[in-house]
């Protein structure tokens, strides 16, 4: 589908919404202050003043209304394959994860599909490479995101992480699990719509992600494809790694409440100190249950408390 963006100011968003008064339409998404639907465009404006024309007519009509600023979305240095011309321009279902090189937390996961005419929208709600993002935005536009978009979100506890972790499986089995999983629970709700493509955001190469997978009985592979730094590629992976990040988040201040203190993210000598203050206060399982038990950190902990005891 064609499509422009232009920016306009009140004073030439307002002669818009005059003039395409008679083609007026509702829609009621997040931020949305005009929307017109002629016979081969729709036209929507936005409170930013950004202003989408779509369809076959949208070059036609935008150039009525300035010049034309076609973003061209700086190429991120992605390690990957090889994607379709104006890739981020497409329908697609993205995945990321979070929490796995954090000692305390959880592993998740998130799918999230963006169509083509959802991409404006899913911009105007503030999604831009995630890496470039606060927790304290990403918490505020999460909710929104959820509910504008299919998606899935999984969470995997870490007394689970831990069990499985023990029983053999690596970090890779357990993300491309929880990925294949989170895509599939999207495309279960897409009820046979289907995205042009399935981005997932590279932690192992292809080969090496299917073999992890290879005994599940669903395996999502249809248009699949790999990236590093896909949240740049596409802003469904964006927003993936936002509702990823925020189920992260929400677990941690969970643990947090029951650890008593605020649980530091990373894998640092301050999560050596709050692991070892959580080992002598509350003792090992519980510090076991809200950590990936199989980092150095653990015993790093223990060595910290067994000082701080001898000092006692
Ligand atoms: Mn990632």
């Amino acid at each position: 589908m064609s499509q422009s963006v232009l920016q306009m100011d009140k004073a030439k968003l307002d002669k818009l919404m005059a003039h395409y008064a008679a083609f007026n339409v509702v829609r009621n998404a997040p931020g949305v202050v005009f929307a017109a639907k002629l016979p081969d465009v729709a036209i929507t404006a936005y409170k930013s003043g950004k202003v989408l024309f779509q369809g076959g007519g949208a070059l036609r009509e935008a150039a009525n209304w300035g010049t034309i600023d076609t973003p061209t979305p700086k190429k991120p240095h992605a390690k990957g394959e090889t994607l379709p011309e104006r890739f981020s321009e497409l329908s697609v279902l993205g995945s990321d994860e979070t929490g796995t090189g954090d000692f305390f937390g959880p592993v998740t996961v998130a799918a999230c599909f963006v169509s083509s005419d959802q991409i404006e929208l899913v911009r105007e709600l503030g999604v831009k490479d995630s890496k470039q993002l606060t927790d304290d935005w990403m918490r505020q536009i999460a909710p929104d995101l959820q509910a504008a978009l299919v998606h899935s979100v999984l969470t995997l506890p870490n007394e689970k992480y831990n069990e499985v972790q023990a029983s053999g499986w690596s970090q890779g089995k357990i993300k491309a699990l929880l990925h294949n999983q989170a895509l599939k629970h999207v495309l279960r709700k897409l009820n046979g719509e289907k995205p042009d493509y399935i981005l997932i955001d590279q932690f192992a190469e292809r080969g090496i992600y299917y073999n992890h997978i290879k005994s599940e009985p669903e395996i999502v592979r249809e248009n699949v494809l790999f990236s590093t730094k896909a949240e740049g590629l596409h802003i469904a992976v964006a927003a993936a790694s936002i509702i990823a990040r925020v189920a992260f988040l929400e677990e941690m201040d969970r643990l947090s409440a029951i650890a008593g203190v605020r649980l530091p993210k990373g894998a640092g000598k301050v999560v050596d100190e709050a692991a070892a203050k959580i080992l002598l206060k509350s003792g090992e399982a519980t510090l076991k249950s809200m950590t990936k038990w199989h980092f150095a950190n653990a015993q790093k902990a223990k060595k910290i408390a067994a000082m701080k005891n001898k000092h006692l």
